[in-house]
């Protein structure tokens, strides 16, 4: 009861930030990372501007570097999803422009070894039996598993679902938000008393400003369409995180199908991630300012 009572005084808005590693084959020579402190703080560089300008201070519930592990990353993760078995409705979301590791924090870069397994895997490890309850979402499915196996199945369908249609899965995933909705129902062992709580795991779509000159017709309309829900997203985290009066859920789709869990009785972690290459600094800027808005 402490321990929960410590966790709600802080707030129920937590942001972390993680920084990608360079890829093999990358130029690793310059990071725009320049200094990740203890306690949540980030310094970025911008190798473009000069003097004090150039260097800009962030702060975060939590920074992780680029030698953190799947582990290290669920570990700090795990409290927050124990509480929809207290009855809270729980939402983690992944932030981030197309490449800076989103799914590779959600669900992680490889099924078979469980040693890079992603948030949304060792979420999803269950050890009894379980059944989901109501969703009511169009066009989704409602589908009762017993065991770890019927989830992995489950969202490797959802994976495909998502590719439909495009060549490339990661163009076809950077322009699409993937939520995984997960109903919990628990009986209080000495009370009797049923609790639900729901959890839901989102990718979102590549955060990436479009460039007017290179999309044209149908992929702009989309493009802005993703910045709009993604902006409306924002500003409801951020009306939240100032106990504002007025939450604007309906500006979005996004942010109507997650109402319920967005405010109330509900608790949000945001992963934003970072691409430390320096070709990327325009867009690693504006992550950070859009996470320090919703921090
Ligand atoms: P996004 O979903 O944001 O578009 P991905 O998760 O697909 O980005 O990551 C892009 C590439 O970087 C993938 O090849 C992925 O395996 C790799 N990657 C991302 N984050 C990490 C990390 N923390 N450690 C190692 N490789 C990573
Ligand atoms: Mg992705």
């Amino acid at each position: 009861l402490l321990y929960n009572l410590v966790q709600d005084l802080k707030g129920t808005i937590r942001v972390y930030c993680r920084v990608r590693p360079f890829l093999p084959g990358q130029s690793d020579g310059q990071s725009t990372v320049d200094y990740i402190g203890e306690n949540g703080n980030i310094m970025i560089v911008n190798p473009c501007k000069q003097g004090k300008d150039a260097r800009r201070v962030f702060n975060f519930n939590k920074v992780f570097s680029t030698n953190v592990t799947q582990q290290q990353i669920y570990a700090d993760t795990q409290p927050l999803i124990r509480s929809v078995l207290d009855g809270y409705n729980v939402c983690i979301f992944a932030y981030g422009q197309t490449g800076s590791g989103k799914t590779y924090t959600m669900s992680g870069p490889d099924l078979t070894t469980e040693e890079t397994w992603g948030v949304n895997y060792r979420a999803l490890h269950i050890r009894n039996n379980s059944q989901l309850n109501g969703l009511n979402v169009p066009d989704a499915s409602l589908v009762p598993v017993k065991c770890t196996q019927d989830v992995l199945e489950m969202m490797k369908i959802g994976q495909r679902n998502r590719a439909v249609g495009a060549t490339a899965l990661n163009e076809r995933s950077s322009r699409s938000h993937s939520i995984l909705t997960v109903h919990v129902r628990g009986k209080e062992l000495v009370s009797g008393s049923i609790l639900k709580g729901c959890l839901h795991l989102v990718d979102l779509a590549g955060s990436e400003r479009v460039d007017k000159s290179e999309a044209v017709g149908e992929r702009l309309k989309e493009a802005q369409h993703i910045n709009r829900s993604l902006s409306a997203l924002g500003d409801v985290i951020s009306a939240l995180a100032q106990k504002s009066t007025h939450i604007p859920y309906r500006n979005s789709k996004l942010t109507q199908v997650l109402q319920d869990s967005l405010g109330g009785h509900a608790k949000t972690l945001m992963f934003v991630h970072i691409n430390p290459e320096v070709n990327a600094i325009g867009e690693t800027v504006s992550t950070l300012k859009f996470a320090e808005r919703v921090a």
